[in-house]
């Protein structure tokens, strides 16, 4: 216990606290972050973050969403271009309106890449205990052929669901959440 209360007092800062709480508490917390609109990242246990997937990805909202299985060949090239192994295993796609490239996983974790860093994506990704849960994340989707943003220009502020990059994975990155 004191080795615990000591690792979670070097954690804490102006942006990060730690709760604990049951399983079904933090479900409860992170939905309702969810549902709240607020921009949060929950790094959960791998049960919880299963519980949170199972939650969200309902079969209707992975209907509805366009969620799909990221195929064989476009998981190779994310591990040889991009050399990221089992990150993302649902994505949506959303079409560049202006040049009509379509933006998917390949393309959401290459942005990752570029934005954070290969050094923070494989810190995260070598998370033996932890999933890292995106609530409501500020990034916009940039076609990485033309330079534009999904969708394109001042829409990006009201963007309707349909328009959003979504995705989850099976370990240590679990994927977003946003209302609906
Ligand atoms: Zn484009």
């Amino acid at each position: 216990m004191k080795e615990r209360i000591a690792a979670v007092d070097a954690l804490v800062d102006n942006a990060t606290c730690v709760i604990s709480a049951s399983d079904a508490a933090i479900l409860e917390i992170v939905a309702k972050t969810v549902q709240s609109g607020v921009s949060a990242t929950f790094y959960v246990s791998r049960s919880q973050a299963s519980a949170i997937n199972a939650w969200y990805w309902s079969p209707d909202r992975r209907r509805r969403l366009g969620l799909e299985e990221v195929p064989p060949e476009e998981l190779t090239r994310i591990e040889q271009e991009l050399g990221l192994v089992d990150v993302v295993h649902f994505s949506n796609r959303l079409p560049c309106e202006k040049c009509g490239h379509v933006y998917g996983a390949y393309e959401f974790l290459q942005q990752g890449l570029q934005g954070h860093g290969r050094a923070t994506v494989e810190a995260v990704m070598a998370m033996k205990n932890a999933s890292l849960v995106r609530v409501n994340p500020s990034e916009v989707p940039v076609c990485p052929n033309c330079g534009e943003t999904i969708p394109p220009g001042e829409s990006a502020a009201v963007r309707r669901p349909i328009d959003i990059h979504y995705y989850s994975g099976p370990g240590p990155y679990a994927g977003c959440c946003r209302p609906e």
